[in-house]
């Protein structure tokens, strides 16, 4: 195959013709898309022995700008796609610098824990009115993938380079729970933050009887106590559906015990650290990872205080009943959901943010009632399904890698399960040598299996043998190169199902 070199001798620059050049460039391994030409300098991204560069053709000041291999002096450069050229991409095109999403109806998350999904998912989302999140992972994440946030948002920025998207997209600090590492995420350019404040839930609360209530209410300083009560007890608080949220005694008192920490800890944080910003960022919420479900008086009490101490809310991301298991449809009643739902997207409308699903990979039977009572009002966050289709490319494609990684997944399960709660069943779970090589895509339709990679992944990429080199990383990452296509595909289809039960239709052409 020709490469970018045979591409610099068989034309002369600049291009006559941007668009006529981007015909022709598939080719010689060029992103067609990723075509830019900037005061006489052309600059795209090319494919060379199954590695992507950044090649610029010119002599001016575009030219001097990147570090890479002088290949022609003064003509030709190929440069890596390394944090500082990163650097210079978000300066030099500005729709490769991450934007704030307010304003938008659908945003999703589409985290991509390999570096490796954002061009397949730009491809899908530029026909559809869906803003995309690419960078968005949390703390758990960048420890079990080994990354930072400095390379998900640099790996963000080379992908919508390369796909020419020019319409914006976020970067999201997720699930942050201590001052430092928001701060770092901001530091690094992120433009929306997740505030885990679940280890401020008291989740304890719910199993106090009356009376220790009570009594553990009566504790709290005069003052908190005579505000709530003037604000909440006895009061009903009308919604724009009808219905009323009031507050008893004694569940208030509740929701206050349970609550209280995390409100004063978020809005202490919020105003030291994101009331100050210049630029807009998303502020989310996040109470989802706790064990009681949210209920309707709890997530209006919470978005209320946190309104009143000065917090500005992007989104808020309830614990909904039901379970919300990673990379699995939604476990629970779904008529009990959908009655649920239907209060927590009002309490959201009435205070003027919206409702975030967390875990929103693969709930494909809720989708349509999440879809129908936000009128697309709504986040949803992705991650573990876009590894579990790049796995799907490995048990395509190297069947023999695919067992070897299956087994290893299966005899490391349990230390998984520290990280992540999952009810898959080993049992459930075909044995991987007695299948045939056809058969081992099937296993990424089946939840057991599903949960078996999806929650090892760190393991997997982190795997190392006695000689300290990367047991599966390296084949990993050098057959998802090589299949670089076919996952693209994978990732249109499979998050294609999601925006369509969601009921997001295409954008109309040019209107
Ligand atoms: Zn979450």
């Amino acid at each position: 195959m020709k490469n970018w070199r045979d591409f610099y001798q068989e034309n002369s620059f600049p291009p006559q013709n941007l668009d006529q050049l981007k015909a022709s460039v598939v080719a010689f391994g060029i992103y067609p898309e990723s075509l830019h030409e900037v005061e006489g300098d052309l600059l795209f991204l090319a494919k060379d022995e199954n590695q992507k560069r950044l090649i610029v053709i010119g002599s001016g000041r575009i030219f001097e700008a990147f570090q890479g291999d002088t290949v022609i002096e003064g003509q030709l450069k190929s440069c890596p796609l390394s944090h500082e050229n990163a650097k210079v991409l978000r300066q030099l095109f500005p729709f490769t610098s991450p934007v704030s999403h307010k304003g938008h109806a659908t945003t999703m998350g589409l985290g991509d824990r390999l570096g490796l999904a954002s061009p397949g998912h730009l491809k899908l989302i530029k026909d559809y009115p869906v803003f995309p999140v690419l960078a968005q992972q949390s703390i758990r994440e960048l420890n079990l993938t080994q990354r930072t946030y400095d390379e998900v948002l640099d790996a963000a920025s080379w992908a919508v380079f390369q796909e020419g998207y020019t319409n914006g997209f976020g970067a999201d600090g997720d699930h942050l729970k201590t001052e430092e590492e928001v701060q770092m995420a901001l530091d690094c350019g992120y433009t929306m933050i997740t505030l885990d404040c679940s280890d401020h839930i008291d989740n304890t609360i719910t199993q106090l009887s009356d009376e220790e209530v009570e009594a553990r209410y009566q504790m709290l300083p005069v003052d908190v106590v005579q505000r709530l009560e003037q604000k909440y007890l006895n009061r009903s608080f009308p919604l724009e559906n009808g219905e009323t949220i009031t507050f008893d005694p004694i569940p208030l008192k509740r929701i206050a015990l349970t609550y209280c920490r995390s409100i004063d800890y978020t809005i202490n944080l919020y105003n030291k650290l994101l009331k100050p910003l210049k630029k807009p960022i998303d502020f989310e919420m996040s109470i989802d990872e706790t064990l009681t479900p949210t209920s309707p008086q709890a997530h209006f009490f919470v978005a209320s205080q946190l309104i009143e101490g000065g917090v500005n809310i992007t989104s808020l991301a309830p614990r909904f009943c039901g379970e919300f298991q990673k990379g699995i449809d939604y476990i629970g009643n779904i008529v009990d959901f959908e009655r649920e739902f239907a209060l927590h997207e009002v309490i959201a409308s009435h205070f003027g943010y919206k409702i975030s699903i967390h875990s929103g990979s693969d709930k494909f039977s809720i989708f349509p009632i999440v879809g129908q009572k936000t009128k697309g009002r709504v986040h949803v966050k992705t991650a573990g399904t876009n590894w579990l289709e790049a796995m799907r490319i490995i048990a395509r494609f190297e069947p023999a890698l695919y067992r070897e990684i299956h087994q290893y997944a299966l005899d490391h399960l349990d230390e998984a399960k520290q990280y992540y709660h999952i009810s898959a069943r080993t049992e459930n779970i075909p044995d991987v040598h007695g299948l045939a090589d056809e058969e081992l895509p099937s296993l990424m339709d089946r939840d057991d299996s599903r949960q078996l990679i999806h929650i090892t992944y760190g393991l997997i990429l982190q795997a190392q043998g006695e000689d300290g080199t990367p047991l599966f990383k390296d084949r990993l990452y050098h057959a998802w190169n090589t299949y670089e296509k076919e996952y693209e595909e994978e990732l249109i289809r499979h998050i294609g199902k999601h925006l369509s039960k969601l009921g997001i239709r295409k954008k109309s052409p040019e209107g």
